[in-house]
């Protein structure tokens, strides 16, 4: 598994790509670019690199994760996937904050495809799985790899998403973090915002990881 990382936009939202060094495939997760700059850049990462892109993924719908999907679509004609509670934000300038976060008011495409617990997105012989992980967002996916978890704004590293927000939960947070924590502790955690970690490192040193009850 190739997987790279690129800061993008006003708030450093951490924009990813994964590929399989086999077939070639890829999928950009949260595209939350706002200039056409920060998109070259992925996008001759991609070229570089002989990467298709075959899926984009929106670990939830806030604009700072998704202002750039319509370019990445219009690019690559990749199909936006998204769980079915935030795709309706895909849409709503209100609902995905950009005009909280001040971002430019556009046309954004909707979802192509509506993701659950328990699927599978794949590319080449990458296999992602997807854990709803509500809390930040009623539709807050986390995607789990093999050795990877990108984790969006549910957890960070040292710290979790907010839960201030409209469809934010604290409660449904602390479940979705007791379930992140079920998971080997030699699992890399790519966050939507800041360094990488590993699960062991947010169970001994995240306080919001700690007396998860049980
Ligand atoms: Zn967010
Ligand atoms: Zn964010």
């Amino acid at each position: 598994m190739i997987t790279k990382m690129f800061a993008v936009g006003t708030l450093c939202t951490n924009c990813y790509v994964v590929g399989c060094t086999e077939t070639r495939e890829a999928l950009i997760i949260d595209p939350g670019f706002e200039t056409n700059l920060e998109a070259k850049a992925i996008l001759k990462e991609i070229d570089e690199r002989k990467l298709r892109v075959i899926y984009i993924v929106n670990t939830h719908g806030h604009s700072d994760h998704t202002a750039g999907n319509g370019t990445v679509k219009k690019l690559t004609g990749a199909p936006i996937l998204i769980h079915e509670y935030d795709a309706p934000m895909l849409t709503d300038s209100t609902k995905n904050l950009s005009t909280m976060f001040g971002l430019r008011a556009t046309s954004p495409p909707s979802a192509d495809r509506m993701l659950h617990d328990g699927d599978v997105v794949q590319v080449g012989k990458v296999a992602l799985k997807i854990l709803h992980t509500p809390g930040h967002s009623r539709g807050s996916i986390s995607l789990l790899g093999a050795d990877a978890v990108f984790t969006g704004d549910t957890l960070f590293a040292g710290s979790i998403g907010r839960t201030d927000l409209p469809s934010s939960s604290y409660e449904e947070i602390m479940l979705s973090l007791k379930k992140l924590a079920t998971l080997p502790d030699h699992i890399t955690v790519y966050p939507g915002h800041g360094p990488t970690s590993t699960i062991g490192e947010e169970k001994r040193h995240n306080p919001f990881l700690q007396n998860l009850s049980t």
